[in-house]
């Protein structure tokens, strides 16, 4: 899960984190209220959860409280790469002599975390590691012993720091290692960390990505949840259980087990079709449950087939095929439906599913094949 700039910058602010002063707004008069308190120059961010806005002209400096009125009802009427700017953050803008990047992640090579930082800050790390690998200083963290002081000073080194900073780069560091522990996150950005004309070290923009599977864990960070940037059909999914992820293609997959579902997508692809969705509808699925996962892949208008592929363990054949049932007197579809169950129960399953019009396979590579064929409009029995 991606945290917008405000977000990212509010929790490192509590680790300690310099940051500017500023607030968000969702309105043109709100932006003026907060440039007004600021009373100083500002810089008017657009809030939306994608890379190089300052070049879509999503961030735009201003003047004076009126002139901030103006671009933030000009940047909230904007939509950035397909997203629309629904808040603005207003920020008491900063005086930059120097653009510094610095940032947490896993390298999972390595198997630890990383910490980069380059004094190339303030254009994409990508290009930078593309075009000048040597700029980009690496310290690896070992998550039993956690970030030593002396990996803090061999940073600060690494990218010449003066040393009048190395103080509070040392507590940014720390903070920003604290906050990507304690917050589960995958990645937590600072680019750009800059120098002011006045000589202070300030995180001018930041960003976070949280692990997903942790977010159990931290349901104030859940709340924080932008709805805009995922498909609704992945909304609908999270809200009955189900690990779903929208695909291109045109074949719709409902299997039960992570490892199942990457194997029937490979398979399918085999066989020259292509997946329209990854979907797991997990161990011992109930009835209810399946008629959700079939409504959301029929949604799709891109699905002209269904492969249906259960291993019964936990989960009952004849479960799955009630669910099928119920969500069908639901939905009238004619995408066909290829089904394989096989397991617990697979007979009554089977037997429920007889007369329910659907194409039966005994192994995946049979149901794969006649799931591609009648995805291309072949007929199949
Ligand atoms: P991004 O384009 O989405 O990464 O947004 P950033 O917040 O990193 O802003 C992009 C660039 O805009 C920065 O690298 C700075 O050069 C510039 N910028 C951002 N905030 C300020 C500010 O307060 N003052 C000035 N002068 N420039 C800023
Ligand atoms: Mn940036």
């Amino acid at each position: 899960m991606k945290l917008h700039e405000y977000q990212s910058k509010q929790i490192f602010a509590r680790y300690g984190i310099p940051i500017p002063k500023g607030k968000v707004a969702a309105t043109a008069s709100e932006a003026r209220v907060i440039a007004d308190e600021l009373g100083s120059r500002v810089v008017i961010k657009s809030q939306v959860l994608v890379g190089g806005r300052g070049k879509a002209g999503g961030i735009r400096l201003a003047k004076n409280s009126s002139e901030a009125e103006d671009l933030a009802a000009q940047i909230l009427t904007m939509e950035i790469k397909g997203l629309p700017v629904r808040k603005v953050l207003v920020d008491e803008a900063a005086n930059i002599e120097h653009e510094i990047y610095f940032g947490i992640t896993n390298d999972r090579a390595a198997r630890k975390p990383v910490m980069m930082a380059s004094a190339a800050g303030g254009v994409e790390i990508e290009e930078v590691a593309r075009l000048t690998p040597e700029k980009i200083f690496r310290v690896h963290i070992d998550p039993l012993l956690g970030l030593r002081d002396y990996q803090t000073r061999d940073i600060a080194a690494g990218i010449d720091l003066p040393r009048e900073h190395w103080k509070t780069f040392g507590t940014i560091v720390r903070g920003l290692w604290q906050a990507y522990v304690d917050c589960d996150a995958t990645l937590a950005e600072i680019n750009p960390l800059v120098i002011t004309a006045d000589n202070r070290l300030l995180a001018v923009d930041g960003k976070m990505l949280l692990d997903d599977n942790a977010l159990f864990l931290h349901p104030d960070l859940s709340e924080m949840r932008d709805l805009d940037v995922e498909a609704d059909s992945e909304i609908e999914a999270r809200k009955y259980g189900l690990s779903f992820i929208k695909l291109d293609g045109n074949i719709g997959c409902m299997v039960n087990g992570a490892g199942l579902a990457m194997t029937t997508m490979d398979i399918i692809k085999l066989f020259g079709g292509e997946p329209a969705n990854f979907l797991d509808i997990g161990g011992g699925a109930s009835s209810d449950k399946v008629a959700a996962a079939l409504r959301i892949i029929l949604a799709d208008p891109n699905v002209k087939a269904i492969l249906l592929n259960v291993f019964g363990g936990i989960t009952r054949c004849d479960e799955v095929a009630r669910g099928i049932l119920d969500a069908l007197s639901e939905i009238k579809t004619k995408v066909p439906i290829v089904v394989r169950l096989v397991g617990t129960n697979a007979d009554e399953g089977r037997e429920i599913l007889a007369n329910a019009n659907m194409i039966t396979a005994v192994t995946l590579v049979d149901a794969a094949k006649k799931a591609v064929a009648v995805a291309n409009g072949e007929l199949v029995q």
